[in-house]
């Protein structure tokens, strides 16, 4: 019989057989450091879902069981990503984007809705885990010196780096915007990337307004980019291993599962290893479980918007912490943050996936299938 109180099974894996707790992922280096700075993402996309809920929530229970065991102090970064794509239009058969801060600063999107469900978690799991927490808006994080010194590193380099950056077509999305309209060329079609001394010139053109060029110094602030997801997390691996000396910090990231696996292995490793960034000042990257949804695949909002209950037949609380919160109150947050203090109290916990019927058996009256 299963000895498990909560009725799971654990099949034997290799990095749960390496580490005694989830501490000895960072151990060596956090050694010699004088406090441990945790880093965290999500695009500010809406309300955030049971996945990222229970990400941030993993990330906030690995990080108080980290400050605990190495008697470290901690901090956690959350990078708001406001730069998330929020409107496409197809333009002779080029697409192109605006940002969510762009919709927000023409007046049609409400900036403080569509971070507060954000700001609402991350506040209750700082509070309940006793570690602080600091908001970091991408505007802030693409001027920051060591993520331009990379930018500028990838421009000077874009032969070496296209292949991980852009394996498909070579074409590394590094997106300026038009001055006049704010529209952004999704897939850097009409983008030259150039490396001048000590800044990283953009120029691209918009459909309606013509030819325009952004420029980015490197260490001087001014100036803003776009960046896809490979470029923003090499970007991202190159900033938290700077941060170990700027802050004499053990410097962690803590993602969800998209992040490790082949994305690490195929677009991180190989990518600090063409910046020489040294094996002793790579950061450590910890990965939260998947959320699976009845198929096997990874829950997702967009999926369940997109085909309903023929995705998923979830009540809309899951993909909404708003709506989870007002359906099934705080109680909620505390059974799925015992879940996260389990994960990161276990190492065979925290390197699984677990279903998305596994997590609303563990919600008080959560019965799934109901409308909420
Ligand atoms: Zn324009």
């Amino acid at each position: 019989m299963n000895p498990d109180p909560t009725g799971l099974y654990f099949a034997p894996t290799g990095i749960a057989h390496l580490t005694a707790t989830n501490t000895d992922l960072i151990r060596a280096a956090a050694r010699d450091r004088s406090r441990l700075r945790v880093t965290t993402a999500a695009q500010l996309n809406g309300h955030p879902h049971l996945g990222t809920v229970t990400t941030i929530m993993a990330t906030f229970a690995l990080t108080a069981r980290f400050s605990h065991d190495l008697d470290l102090p901690a901090t956690l970064v959350f990078d708001a990503l406001e730069n998330a794509p929020a409107e496409y239009r197809t333009i002779n058969g080029r697409h192109y984007t605006r940002n969510v801060e762009d919709l927000v600063a023409s007046g049609q999107l409400d900036g403080t809705e569509r971070a507060s469900g954000f700001r609402r978690l991350l506040a209750w799991a700082s509070a309940r885990s006793g570690v602080p927490w600091q908001e970091r808006p991408y505007t802030a994080y693409q001027q920051l010196a060591p993520v331009r010194e990379c930018l500028h590193a990838i421009a000077r380099r874009r032969p070496e780096f296209a292949p991980l950056l852009a394996p498909a077509d070579g074409r590394i999305r590094i997106r300026p915007r038009c001055p006049r309209c704010r529209l952004m060329d999704k897939d850097a079609h009409h983008l030259t990337i150039t490396a001048a001394d000590g800044a990283v010139l953009l120029d691209s053109a918009c459909p309606d307004h013509g030819p325009y060029r952004e420029t980015v110094p490197v260490h001087s602030g001014g100036g803003w980019y776009d960046a896809n997801t490979p470029v923003r997390s090499v970007q991202k691996v190159a900033l938290l291993a700077a941060e170990r000396d700027l802050y004499d910090a053990c410097s962690v990231s803590i993602d969800g599962p998209d992040w490790g696996g082949a994305w690490f292995a195929h677009v991180i490793a190989p990518a600090l290893a063409l910046l020489g960034v040294p094996v002793r000042e790579w950061p450590v990257s910890v990965f939260t479980p998947m959320v699976l949804d009845r198929t096997g695949g990874k829950l997702s909002k967009s999926l369940y918007v997109k085909y309903g209950t023929e995705y998923a037949d979830l009540p809309p609380a899951f993909l909404d912490l708003d709506t989870l919160l007002d359906t099934y109150g705080e109680n909620a947050l505390e059974a799925l943050w015992e879940e996260a203090g389990r994960w990161a109290t276990e190492p065979r916990r925290l390197h699984r996936s677990y279903t998305v019927d596994y997590l609303a058996s563990l919600i008080p009256t959560a019965r799934i299938g109901e409308a909420a």
